[in-house]
């Protein structure tokens, strides 16, 4: 006989942020009163990707909000690796910054992994500097990547049971799955997961999905896990999210997750929404990381 749940909860990442914003708002001006100057948190955007160009706006509107100071540094795609390396060696220089974010993906004629490797790991506020990912492995101070350690504020606030369940993340990105399974597994709550990392390769991923507690998807492909997918009563966390054309919709697309939401929802526990699940946190994480950049 089927045990199928027919309500779920939301783990709404706007009410979820805006709760650990306003408190980010309170800190921020004690910091701003003892220093003399807010926050500051750079952002520089490289060539006219529509969603970048979004996301960093977000990004941006979001600094505002809490009393951060924050700057938006545009630059065409025919930025040179080498101009934008200088550009990341002023800023990691400069001390009226205290963190900034190179956003990705950038431009193919740019190596992502030098422009990583060239951000002082002490402004990396968007934590994917090998040493803070290092850090992170070994359980010391840095700064975590924002949507893994967004995905786990979003659990704690919601009080979330993690101890001891089993969580299947799928997808081994640097900045989320992989970072995701490290978060889950850790001697922390929300954490102490038996966790199972998934990718493409992966045999039979159904039937692992299906045993996950807590699943986690970070795909890249819209709306691919399905109800038959997913167990009775699983915390479902969606990363994914995809602009899919709507001619109903003034702004002519909707977005979706990597979870096919209307039909798995009602066999869920938990589970996030897109928009305003996963997207808020990530931005809420950011900063908190650049909260952290202030204090020193
Ligand atoms: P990547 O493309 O870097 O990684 C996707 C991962 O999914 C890879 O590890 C890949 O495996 C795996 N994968 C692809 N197809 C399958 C499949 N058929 N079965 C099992 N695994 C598969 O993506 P990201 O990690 O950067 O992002 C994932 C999603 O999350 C995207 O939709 C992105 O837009 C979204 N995102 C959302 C954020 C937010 O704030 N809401 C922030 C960051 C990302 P393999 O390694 O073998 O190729």
């Amino acid at each position: 006989m089927s045990s199928e749940v027919t309500t779920y909860q939301l783990l709404d990442g706007k009410a979820a942020s805006k709760a650990i914003r306003d408190r980010i708002a309170t800190e921020a001006a004690e910091v701003t009163a003892h220093r003399g100057r807010p926050p500051h948190l750079a952002a520089v955007l490289v060539g006219d990707d529509g969603a970048s160009r979004t996301y960093v706006n977000s990004k941006v509107k979001a600094c505002a909000a809490v009393g951060f100071r924050s700057t938006l540094i545009e630059e065409s795609a025919d930025l040179t690796e080498e101009e934008l390396l200088g550009m990341i060696d002023r800023m990691n220089r400069d001390p009226e910054l205290d963190g900034f974010i190179v956003q990705l993906p950038l431009p193919k004629h740019i190596d992502e992994e030098k422009v990583t490797l060239a951000i002082d790991p002490r402004k990396d506020v968007d934590g994917f500097h090998p040493e803070n990912i290092g850090r992170m492995v070994l359980g010391l101070p840095g700064y975590l990547p924002a949507t893994p350690a967004g995905i786990v504020e979003l659990l704690r606030h919601y009080g979330v049971e993690t101890s001891g369940k089993h969580c299947v993340v799928v997808g081994r990105s640097h900045i989320v799955g992989t970072p995701m399974s490290i978060l889950m597994s850790r001697n922390s709550e929300p954490g102490n997961c038996t966790v199972t990392i998934t990718h493409s390769r992966t045999r039979d991923l159904s039937s692992i999905v299906r045993q996950a507690d807590i699943l986690i998807p970070a795909i890249g492909k819209p709306e691919f896990i399905t109800a038959d997918m997913v167990k009775d009563g699983a915390v479902v966390v969606d990363v994914g999210i995809h602009r899919m054309p709507d001619a109903s919709r003034k702004s002519g697309f909707r977005l979706v997750g990597d979870v096919k939401f209307d039909e798995v929802a009602p066999k869920c526990s938990w589970i996030s929404p897109v928009p305003g699940g996963v997207g808020p946190m990530t931005i809420t994480s950011l900063l908190l990381n650049t909260l952290k950049a202030a204090k020193g």
